[in-house]
């Protein structure tokens, strides 16, 4: 049993705060939804665990496992059992992803046959075009193929916690359901712990989340069953902005990012 541990989590870029205080326990085989607002932090969420160069932590912890994961850079947190599934995966020329597995594979003690063997399996499971396994990664890929790629990767590193930044971001329905349904059967067959980051509720019709939370602002302002992602499709976040508004600095930055936001309501 493996347990992500977010305690007070405060971070932010460029000298500013943008996580505002988070707390979160992901175990293994639940499946947890972070859903909220543009800017709301949900990317900065998913950089500042995973190291992304540049976001800096200034107050509270996390854990896998009892390992301090802040101090270790992003490869150590891949091999302690970390995984991001990135909302713009970034694209290597020259490098194949069957290599890039092989390495990450190897590199944790695992044969290289055996993970040859394993990518082309589960190229298959989820409809990923055996073609595309030895060309460069990611370069000339479509928004659905590129997520197709990610869920391969998760499937065969077997990572103990997967953050999954808008896997649903530019997937056609069936792509979507491909990959849903790989890391959903993921909980069971090796145990994974997800957190899924989405704004959209038809992601989690196959990845049936266990709890959903509300980020606001950079603080999580509501937490409940599947029926929360319901009520959001609905009704949009107006009911928890005006909460994050009595939550101080965060909720500062919310109306100006408001004020800013092309698309805002003049008249609100
Ligand atoms: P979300 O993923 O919820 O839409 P983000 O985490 O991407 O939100 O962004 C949260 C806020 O942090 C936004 O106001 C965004 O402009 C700001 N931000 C994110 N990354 C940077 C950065 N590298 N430099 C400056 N501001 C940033
Ligand atoms: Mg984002």
């Amino acid at each position: 049993m493996s347990e992500l541990r977010i305690e007070g989590l405060e971070a932010g870029v460029q000298g500013r705060t943008i996580l505002a205080g988070i707390d979160l326990i992901v175990r293994s085989g639940e499946v947890h939804a972070i859903m909220g607002p543009n800017g709301s932090g949900k990317s900065t969420l998913s950089h500042v665990l995973m190291g992304k160069p540049g976001y800096r932590v200034t107050a509270g912890k996390v854990t896998l496992d009892g390992v301090d994961l802040i101090r270790l850079s992003p490869w150590e947190r891949a091999q302690a059992g970390l995984f991001l599934a990135m909302q713009y995966p970034i694209e290597v020329p020259g490098v194949a992803l069957v290599d890039v597995l092989e390495a990450a594979a190897v590199a944790k003690g695992r044969p290289a046959d055996e993970v040859r063997n394993r990518v082309e399996a589960e190229a298959e499971r989820i409809g990923f075009n055996p073609a595309l396994l030895t060309r460069s990664l990611n370069v000339d890929l479509s928004g659905g193929e590129k997520k197709r790629n990610e869920t391969l990767q998760l499937a065969v590193l077997e990572p103990k916690i997967a953050v999954l930044d808008e896997l649903d971001s530019g997937l056609d329905v069936d792509a979507l359901r491909a990959c849903a349904r790989r890391i959903e059967r993921a909980t069971q067959e090796f145990g994974l712990g997800v957190l899924a980051i989405t704004h959209y509720r038809r992601l989690l019709t196959e990845l049936r989340p266990d709890v959903v939370h509300v980020l606001v602002a950079g603080r999580i302002v509501a937490s409940g069953g599947p029926e929360l992602a319901d009520e959001l499709e609905r009704t949009g976040y107006a009911a928890y902005r005006s909460e994050a508004d009595q939550v101080g600095e965060g909720a500062d930055r919310a109306k100006a990012d408001q004020r800013t936001d092309p698309f805002a309501d003049p008249f609100a």
